[in-house]
């Protein structure tokens, strides 16, 4: 795998392959790389030829400077990993390299940027955008892959590359679980044991939505749902809902693409996940 550091070098060498005709993906992570990146570059690399991924904990979207802090940074471990899954490029640039001093950044995404993850976390969808934009630009990729399990970070980054018709096609990579259920995240490891198996009323609660769901009956799943979360030990529920799956208002018994999605505190973690119910 080739490491690159710096976005200049890398742009040299990714213009040598799009210039032998190269099909380049590419996988945008904030690293302590677990099974659920790797499933995305996996399907990079059914997709293209040359697979680009980046490890850059990007701090403007943080909203919470101790969660920045104790964001987990297992460099060499992560570089193993992806050498073991054959991607061939890592772009793990520094925060200078990335942003110049006083940066600006505001990009208009309508109604997605107060909704659910945005209500709970004012402007991490600016952070968000901004750096993604920025490593388009530096990677320039034909495809870029995400995975589901941030379901409306996928549907901001789509709004940014409809809005600024960037010449980049999006795929949404389905959730990799653990054996139980639990969504894999890069901040599992800071629960506790007992957090741990807390945390599994998120799954099960979806589960149990998707086995039994009846568009007619929303709004009592719904507090069935909320109930169940709410009554579990050590767990902050933010919020549960059953929404319109391309804007994120709550669905109706009309609604084509249906998708269920929760964040809740577990311990001192914030956990989400979603399922999706109806897809069109
Ligand atoms: P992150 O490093 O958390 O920003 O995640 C990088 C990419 O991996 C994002 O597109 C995430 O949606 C995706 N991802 C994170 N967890 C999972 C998972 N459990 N299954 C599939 N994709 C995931």
């Amino acid at each position: 795998m080739e490491n690159f550091t710096k976005k200049a070098a890398l742009q040299q060498h990714l213009a040598k392959l799009k210039a032998d005709g190269a099909v380049i993906t590419f996988v945008p992570t904030l690293g302590a790389l677990h099974q659920g990146h790797l499933s995305l570059i996996q399907q990079a690399q059914q997709l293209g030829n040359v697979v680009v991924c980046s490890i850059f904990v990007n701090p403007t979207q943080f909203n919470d400077p101790k969660d920045l802090e104790k964001y987990p940074r297992p460099i060499r471990d992560d570089i193993k990993k992806l050498e073991q899954v054959n991607c061939d490029v890592l772009f793990n640039p520094d925060v200078t390299e990335m942003y110049a001093s006083n940066e600006k950044w505001h990009l208009d995404i309508g109604e997605l940027e107060g909704l659910l993850e945005g209500k709970f976390r004012p402007s991490h969808y600016q952070g968000v955008t901004q750096v993604v934009y920025k490593l388009f630009n530096i990677v320039k990729p034909d495809i870029a892959l995400f995975g589901q399990k941030d379901y409306q970070q996928f549907l901001v980054i789509q709004k940014m590359v409809d809005t600024l018709k960037l010449p980049v096609e999006l795929v949404m990579c389905p959730i990799v679980r653990e054996p139980d259920g639990l969504a894999m995240s890069s901040r599992n490891i800071h629960l506790l044991p007992a957090d741990r198996q807390h945390a599994l009323i998120l799954s099960k609660t979806l589960n149990k939505i998707k086995q039994g769901f009846n568009p007619d009956n929303i709004a009592q799943l719904k507090q069935q749902a909320e109930a169940a979360i709410s009554n579990e030990p050590g767990v902050e529920l933010a919020y549960f809902e059953i929404a319109d799956g391309d804007t994120l208002h709550p669905a109706n018994r009309n609604t084509k693409n249906i998708v269920a999605l929760i964040a809740a505190k577990v311990g001192k973690t914030r956990l989400i996940d979603n399922v999706v119910l109806v897809s069109p």
